[in-house]
């Protein structure tokens, strides 16, 4: 038996909001323990139940701040991400240890995560320097007429566990850089990195009450945000049944919602494909992050006259996945991140095995020796999965793959598109023509040709159709249409009235 992991460590200790500027209780009784997902005996803290009046005064907070940051030049506000930038950068490390700790992914994923929300500041950071609108000509003499930019408001962003800092990092960032004030409600399951977040946009000199952050409940807590008047955009990512509640509540309001939700991402690897590479990228598609990913690869369509072939490689590839603890060197994959998610992905699992899939390897929970103590399931390949069955329609959100045979493109285009999500999609195929017409026919946000589904770069507009994404897409030069309001206006210096009328040539 290891020695308890709470041994030699600090007491845990009740995490805090952050709201006009200060670290204040979170005048809560009620707490949760956030838990290491690796070792259950790990606990890194208690999280609060805040009241729907504290999220209230986060937005009041927010709401104060708003006017003299608005009137903060752009490239001022830009110079604060590099800030932050530069301490995300500095903090790297010890961060990585934390998200690793609390999520569960391996620790280089979590510096892969970190790079990514570096990226995003950087790119975000030099918007303050390119936020103009347009210059028009007017069709009137000594005339002109020109678009500029404005913030909204207070904005809220709503994010889920599995991307912790890079998540926040890409709805902040932009948020901020547009002139808004924020109030930040982070998932519940990884309040430790939501904090050491916002301690790190404190430190880059962030004035009081620009961003907040509130922990707790997404009923009490987002609600309570989401309806509030003075929110003027929520940025959601999450699951698709919060989305559509937060959407329908922001439609009563008539305000600004942009939800990324769900993936069931399809990699269709055609008979002319590059075995060796169609399998290293699905299999690290399939089980990196746990499959807790929005792009994780979660279906395999494969054409039939390379599918013994190309099974036969991806189970021998998923039985080198080294599963364990994240903080350990070696290992390739962690835990799921908590109860609940462990026991969905093995319900899927049962499910897929009772309407007939063929289960080739894995499919089980891992509890040898210290796996005992966290949410472990092994990389699971079910084969003969069809578009029927409910293993290639839902969202498992854990490390499952499911591989569709067919013959020829026209039948894999069919079986990719047969889900109502559409968030990324890659095809393996050595022909050019078959790779350009997937681009024109898979109906998704982000399509990868001879690479996986996972991944994406700061500077590069990153969602989904169909039912995972509603609203402009997030990052790259797109993000500031969410966050921004045009306003468009005609300057007359005639000096005479009559100087805008019509031409008569019309
Ligand atoms: P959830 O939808 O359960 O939660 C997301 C956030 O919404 C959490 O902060 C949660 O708080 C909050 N919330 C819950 N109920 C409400 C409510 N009524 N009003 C306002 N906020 C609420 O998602 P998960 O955290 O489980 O994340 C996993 C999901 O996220 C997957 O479906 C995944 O595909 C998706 N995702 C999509 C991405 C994309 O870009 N398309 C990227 C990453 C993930 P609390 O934690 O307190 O419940």
């Amino acid at each position: 038996m290891s020695a308890s992991p709470a041994a030699g460590r600090p007491a845990p200790r009740t995490y805090r909001n952050f709201i006009g500027g200060k670290w204040v209780d979170a005048e809560s009784d009620k707490t949760v323990a956030n838990l290491n997902p690796a070792d259950t005996r790990d606990v890194l803290g208690q999280v609060p139940f805040s009241s729907a009046e504290q999220a209230r005064r986060a937005v009041a907070a927010a709401q104060a701040a708003f006017p003299a940051w608005r009137d903060t030049p752009a490239p001022r506000r830009g110079a604060m991400l590099f800030k932050a930038m530069a301490l995300l950068d500095a903090e790297k490390e010890e961060l990585a240890r934390l998200l690793t700790r609390e999520e569960g992914k391996t620790i280089k994923e979590s510096l892969g995560e970190i790079q990514r929300a570096i990226n995003i500041l950087e790119y975000t950071g030099g918007e303050g320097r390119r936020l103009g609108g347009d210059t028009v000509p007017s069709e009137l003499p000594r005339n002109f007429a020109y678009t500029v930019r404005h913030p909204l408001g207070v904005v809220a962003t709503v994010t889920p566990w599995n991307f912790p800092v890079a998540i926040p990092v890409w709805k902040i960032a932009p948020a901020l850089v547009c002139g808004n004030t924020v109030v930040f409600k982070p998932a519940t399951l990884t309040p430790e990195t939501a904090s050491a977040l916002v301690s790190i946009f404190e430190r880059a000199g962030l004035p009081a009450g620009v961003l907040n952050l509130v922990l707790g409940s997404g009923g009490t807590v987002g609600n309570a945000i989401v309806d509030h008047p003075d929110v003027r955009a929520v940025s959601f990512t999450g699951s698709n049944e919060v989305g559509a509640e937060i959407y329908g509540r922001g439609a009563q309001r008539m305000i600004r919602v942009q939800c990324e939700m769900g993936g069931k991402n399809p990699v269709v690897v055609m008979a002319d494909a590059d075995l060796d590479l169609a399998v290293e990228s699905t299999a690290l598609g399939a089980f990196g992050s746990t499959g807790q990913r929005c792009t994780a690869t979660s279906r395999v369509v494969v054409e039939e006259a390379l599918a013994d072939r190309f099974v036969e490689a991806l189970v021998a590839r998923a039985r080198q996945v080294r599963v364990g603890n994240g903080a350990e060197a070696g290992v390739d994959m962690g835990p799921a991140v908590d109860k609940s998610q462990f026991e969905t992905d093995l319900r899927y699992i049962d499910i897929g095995r009772k309407e007939g899939a063929e289960l080739l390897c894995g499919g089980r929970r891992l509890v040898d020796g210290a796996l005992a103590s966290g949410y472990f399931v092994e990389p699971t390949v079910f084969d003969r999965v069809t578009t029927a069955h409910q293993i290639a329609q839902d969202e498992i959100f854990g490390p499952v793959i499911s591989v569709i045979r067919v013959n020829g493109y026209e039948e894999a285009i069919e079986a990719a598109n047969n889900v109502k999500f559409g968030l990324a999609a890659s095809i393996f195929t050595s022909d050019a023509r078959n790779a350009y017409r997937f681009v024109d026919d898979i109906d998704v946000g982000i399509v990868h040709i001879n690479n996986g589904t996972p991944g994406g770069e700061a500077q590069l507009p990153f969602g989904g159709s169909k039912a995972t994404g509603v609203g402009p897409r997030e990052q790259g030069r797109t993000a500031i249409e969410f966050y921004s309001e045009i306003k468009t206006v005609y300057v007359d210096y005639t000096g005479r009235q009559g100087g805008g009328k019509i031409p008569s040539w019309r």
